[in-house]
């Protein structure tokens, strides 16, 4: 669970312990006035009280303890609620049964409790438990009370079992079919960035940069540097020291393009060992972003390929525009970059000169 969400779920479980408070409090100050209070809710209440009010800063003072402490308080609510069930049961049959109704129109929001706060597997746990005493506790003490066969009663615990079951049942579905949603969407969401991330350099392959294109071309009206970069003499590399030390130097030389990148442009592998780099504003840097790549790519040796260098050609984007023409351009300009011998880079456009010589005055 990420931090803005634990925040929020802390604040929430912290207001509930508050109208449990407020609830509580009210409670026994209107049955006591009345005169209507049992010895156990005497005794309830207050530990109820002092509960509802502790809970709030004790989770706030030991988050490692979050759900040791919340199984607690939900132990300690779920036994109130079976204890009063069962008190209940000893009273006369007329107040029984009208307690005993509304009492068990109240505890499936345990159940409900259970799977909102707890894992699945502990929630199932959590209200099997509360329904299994459900199921012994009150006529136990219907039998304890001498009236084991007080008919309408344990008529109402029976119906009452079968629905809870009903109920718990259907939340333990619920939250499988939840989990399994969730499973799917996380794998949905591995399988679309392992579709748009290159294997090899863990850089954004060509799929992803064209994704980013298109979601760039959405705002028409911008102006958008496009760098596409080019390893000089790389079949050397290949045919002297083998393919995989290729691999290893591309590797390394997308680490390098990575370090250098400044946060308002993005890098990716276009194909083979060609880069492309897309400036998305202050397009007047982009020959500043670009020689700052070709520069941190000479500045460190490859320790088996040793020196390499890169060609690069800049052009300019406005998006409104075909993207296609753009990076024609800046492929013909990097063409340029090679046959002016290497290890350069060549503005396609006499604008974005214009506007690097701009930016620079
Ligand atoms: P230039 O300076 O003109 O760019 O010369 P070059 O040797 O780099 O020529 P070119 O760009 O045409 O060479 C590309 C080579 O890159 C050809 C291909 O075998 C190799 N290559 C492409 N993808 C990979 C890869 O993933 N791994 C390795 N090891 N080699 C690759
Ligand atoms: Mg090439
Ligand atoms: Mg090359």
């Amino acid at each position: 669970m990420d931090g803005m969400l634990q925040q929020r779920r802390g604040t929430v479980v912290a207001l509930l312990f508050f109208c449990g408070l407020g609830i509580v409090l009210a409670l026994w100050m209107l049955e006591t006035r009345l005169g209507l209070i049992t010895a156990l809710d005497q005794a309830a209440y207050p530990a109820l009280a002092l509960m509802c009010a502790a809970m709030p800063p004790l989770l706030r003072w030991l988050p490692h303890r979050r759900t040791r402490l919340e199984m607690a308080a939900y132990g300690a609510i779920a036994i109130y609620f079976l204890a009063k069930l069962s008190d209940t049961m000893l009273g006369p049959q007329q107040q029984a049964l009208y307690t005993a109704a509304s009492l068990l129109q109240w505890l499936p929001f345990l159940y409900v409790a259970a799977f909102v706060f707890f894992e699945r597997r502990t929630a199932l746990l959590a209200g099997g438990t509360v329904f299994a005493m459900l199921a012994v506790l009150p006529l136990a003490a219907l039998a304890w009370a001498g009236r084991p066969d007080d008919g309408a009663v344990p008529m109402l615990l029976v119906n009452a079992c079968a629905v809870h079951f009903l109920i718990l049942a259907s939340l333990s579905m619920i939250s499988t079919l939840n989990a399994r949603y969730e499973d799917a969407r996380l794998q949905a969401r591995k399988l679309e960035s392992a579709a748009t991330t290159d294997l090899l350099t863990g850089l954004a392959n060509r799929r992803g940069l064209e994704q980013l294109l298109l979601g760039v071309a959405a705002r028409p009206g911008r102006n958008i540097g496009l760098v596409m970069l080019d390893v000089d003499h790389f079949k050397l590399v290949n045919d002297r020291f083998g393919h995989l030390v290729g691999d290893d130097l591309l590797v390394h030389l997308a680490q390098r393009m990575r370090q250098a990148l400044p946060d308002h442009a993005r890098v990716g592998r276009w194909g083979g060992e060609e880069f492309l780099i897309v400036v998305l504003e202050d397009c007047s840097s982009t020959l500043d972003v670009a020689e700052r790549m070709r520069q941190a790519v000479a500045a460190k040796v490859h320790p088996v390929a040793g020196y390499v260098t890169i060609s690069a050609g800049a052009a300019l984007w406005q998006t409104g525009q075909p993207v296609a023409a753009a990076l024609r351009r800046a492929d013909a300009a990097l063409y340029e970059a090679k046959s002016r011998g290497r290890n350069r880079v060549v503005p396609a456009d006499a604008a974005l000169l214009a506007e690097h010589a701009g930016a620079a005055a």
